[in-house]
Formats: C-alpha cells, structure tokens, sequence
C-alpha cells in the first residue's frame, strides 16, 4: 500500500472537484484522514489470516451440540461500486463439526470478511464458507442486512431502506434458522389453569 500516492490522489480528486485543500483550512488534513480511514479501518479486513484466526481459538465441541447462533454483529463495510460506508447487523448460525469456534472469533472473522471491497452478498458468502471449510462447520448460514450510503446519501435518496442478503450452506433448515434467530415460536403447547 503506497499511502503518499493514496494522499496525493485524494488532495487531486478535491482539487478537480473544485475544492483546494491549500485555500480551505478544513480541507488541509483531509487527505491524510480519508487515507487513515480507508487503510486503517474501512478496508483492514486485507491481510488478516481467516484460517489462522480461525484454528487458533476453538474447542473440542460436546456430542450433539446442535446449533450455535450469534446475533446482531456489527457489519461495516464499503460498497465497491461507490467507495461509501454501508452499516448494520449479521446474525450467523452454524452447526459445529468436531470444534466449537469462541463466539467473539466468529464476530471478528465477519468483520474481516466486511472491511474490504466487496459486495455484501459477498461478505456472507464468505463467512459460511470460513465456518464450513476452515472451521469444519457441518452447516452454516450468514444472514446480513445493512443500510447502505449509496442508497440513500446518493441515487434513490432510500434513506431507511435496508438490504437483507442470506447465504447459507450445508446441514441446516429453515425452520432451524427461524428458531435460532427467535422468528417463530415451537409448537408446544400450552394447558391453562383451571
Ligand atoms: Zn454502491
């Protein structure tokens, strides 16, 4: 990553927008900020090792241990065609194979698989297939939905819309999910009191 010509790029793009940073005391720093922003944080999920984190934290997983549910992880992510943030919440469901992963390495490898430029469906793709090839998940289902800047900052001005993608793998059901994810109440029944 070459930062000075990642600096040098964005103080041309204000330049030929009109914009000259030497004449708009706020504009002086942008550069650099916009630089740290993107290489720091908004595209950090580059060069993190996924299979590394992945074996790294695990246990051995009990008999049966069904399935494994975490909810509302925080997604940043920046949209490809656009460059603009687009924010909110994954839930992911997976059914451990021989090792039970720790909960907060599944939140930190979805937000490896978001801070890079990819699509959101992209980002789940990616998740399931971490847990299923990498973490020996017998099943594995990523559920993102994110409001994205470039749907309402710019283009249809949505500005509550939101934009739920799903992708999933292996052995699990629809109804699994739907309980996992607090959707939909087991039939069970109930016997009032006299
Ligand atoms: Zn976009």
């Amino acid at each position: 990553m070459n930062r000075e010509a990642a600096r040098a790029a964005i103080r041309d793009f204000l330049i030929a927008l009109g914009h000259d940073p030497e004449r708009n005391p706020e504009l002086v720093e942008t550069p650099a900020r916009v630089v740290e922003a993107f290489a720091d944080e908004l595209l950090a999920g580059y060069g993190r090792d996924l299979p590394a984190l992945v074996t790294k934290d695990s246990s051995p997983a009990p008999p049966n241990p069904g399935l494994i549910a975490l909810r509302d992880v925080a997604v940043a992510t920046v949209c490809p065609h656009h460059l603009m943030p687009a924010l909110g919440r994954a839930n992911v469901i997976y059914r451990p194979g021989d090792r039970i992963l720790g909960i907060g390495v599944v939140a930190r490898f979805v937000d490896d698989c978001a801070r890079r430029l990819v699509l959101q469906e992209t980002i789940g793709q990616d998740v399931v297939a971490t847990l299923v090839k990498h973490a020996g998940a017998r099943g594995a289902l990523c559920e993102i939905t994110l409001r994205h800047g470039c749907l309402s900052a710019r283009g249809a001005h949505q500005v509550d819309a939101r934009v739920t993608t799903v992708a999933r793998a292996g052995e699990i059901t629809e109804s699994e999910v739907l309980i996992a994810l607090g959707r939909t109440s087991t039939s069970v029944a109930t016997v009032e009191k006299p």
